[in-house]
């Protein structure tokens, strides 16, 4: 990949480090010194707000067409665009879910209606989505899944339960991936529908995590009507379209997460710089600043690797290890860090929000709790690990 940009992409990364110069919050920016960014519910209104104002200014949806509310360019501007983001230690982008996976994928399998109807709404954040994959009993062999839709006249009706469902709480879209043909082999009796989360029938109940929030959910669906016309990609294809909504997502990871990932390592410095051990700033001791050193380094490898994918991508083919690889060093990274920065607070790591004496009001006990569900979302590393034994050295199904 070539770094040095053209004369045009020049004048689009001075236009948008010249809007969030003028644009980003500042107490936003202050509270980004620090630790995590996972969207926490008392800012999920700050969020809608400034996301509506990044797609105001065209800054949503880069890579989208035209003609369905994106910018039409390519992903070299979607990475100047991120890069610049990082620098500014900009608020993370509320509406994930819809822009990382749901929106490409209706982009690629939807009708012309289905394409006109959903993405804007999505980079404008009026319509939040959220993804029903996982089940009680279907999680990695999601295959397995057993929520079901029956056809009754032009629409169908599903019934069953998903799990662990972020941000369902505040969406009014749903990815569901339900069963529509009990008898095919479990892989192709698989519907992809586009469901109003707020049609009759569909109860949500939020889950408290570790951290204390209830970030995600358990959704029920209790004879809840979905028109015919909410199909995406087919009846029975559910399979194939719901696996491109996961590698869109692992696409987002590569993406979006080296950017949080460079976020939080500076807050991390920026915590060793004013964490006193021995007496002296604790940079000055060699074993952090080896350790420090190797997450920098670690972060760099994870953007070139980023980059790779985005070449494929500018070459008008589709990532594969990169994405699986990149998810996985995304964990390993973010889930040090954060240990790192339990073992710079020594004893007052124990301390959380609520006490006067935790060190910068507990943001990073609450980070640090968070980051224990890396290795599970979006596909555990055992998952990963299995892709990349069988699809990149070619070892046998275990
Ligand atoms: C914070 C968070 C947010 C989430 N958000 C969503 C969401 O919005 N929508 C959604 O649908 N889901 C969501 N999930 C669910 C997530 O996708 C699943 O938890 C994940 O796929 C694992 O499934 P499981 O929990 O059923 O675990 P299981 O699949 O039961 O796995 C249990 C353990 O066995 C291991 N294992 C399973 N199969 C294999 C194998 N073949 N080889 C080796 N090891 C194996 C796993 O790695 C794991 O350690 C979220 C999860 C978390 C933690």
């Amino acid at each position: 990949m070539d770094f040095a940009l053209t004369p045009e992409q020049t004048s689009f990364r001075d236009e948008v480090r010249s809007w969030l110069a003028k644009n980003l919050p500042k107490d936003w920016s202050d509270r980004m010194r620090v630790g995590s960014d996972v969207p926490r519910p008392e800012v999920y209104d700050f969020l809608r707000t400034w996301q509506r104002k990044m797609y105001d200014a065209g800054f949503m949806g880069l890579t989208w067409p035209k003609d369905y509310g994106g910018r039409g360019l390519t992903f070299m501007e979607e990475m100047i665009f991120q890069e610049q983001i990082a620098l500014a230690k900009a608020p993370p982008v509320l509406n994930i879910l819809a822009i990382g996976m749901a929106g490409p994928t209706i982009i690629a399998y939807g009708t012309e209606e289905q394409k006109r109807r959903y993405p804007a709404k999505m980079l404008s954040c009026e319509e939040i989505w959220c993804q029903g994959y996982s089940e009680p009993n279907s999680g990695s062999d999601l295959a397995s899944l057993q929520t079901r839709a029956e056809k009754v006249g032009d629409h169908y009706v599903v019934n069953g339960q998903k799990v662990w469902t972020s941000i369902a709480h505040q969406a009014d879209w749903m990815m569901l991936l339900a069963r529509t043909d009990g008898k095919a082999e479990k892989h192709k009796g698989i519907t992809y529908f586009l469901l109003d989360m707020h049609s009759p029938g569909v109860t949500v109940k939020p889950l408290k995590q570790i951290t204390g929030d209830d970030e995600f959910n358990e959704v029920y669906f209790d004879n809840v009507k979905v028109p015919e016309a909410n199909i995406l990609g087919g009846l029975n294809n559910g399979w194939a379209v719901g696996m491109t909504t996961l590698m869109y997502e692992r696409l987002a990871l590569g993406f979006g997460l080296q950017v949080r990932l460079r976020i939080a390592l500076d807050g991390l410095v920026d915590l060793a710089k004013r964490t006193k051990k021995n007496g002296a700033p604790a940079t000055q001791d060699p074993n952090v600043r080896q350790k420090l050193a190797q997450m920098w380094i670690d972060t760099e490898v994870f953007k070139y690797t980023g980059a790779r994918a985005v070449t494929k991508l500018l070459k008008g083919e589709l990532p594969g290890p990169e994405a699986s690889a990149g998810k996985m060093m995304w964990v390993e990274g973010h889930q040090r860090l954060q240990e790192l920065a339990m073992e710079l607070q020594g004893p007052y790591s124990q301390l959380g929000r609520g006490s006067r004496w935790a060190v910068d009001g507990g943001v990073w006990q609450y980070s640090y709790l968070r980051s224990r569900a890396n290795s599970i979302e979006g596909g555990t590393t055992e998952i990963q690990k299995n892709i990349i034994g069988e699809r990149v050295l070619g070892l046998p199904k275990g």
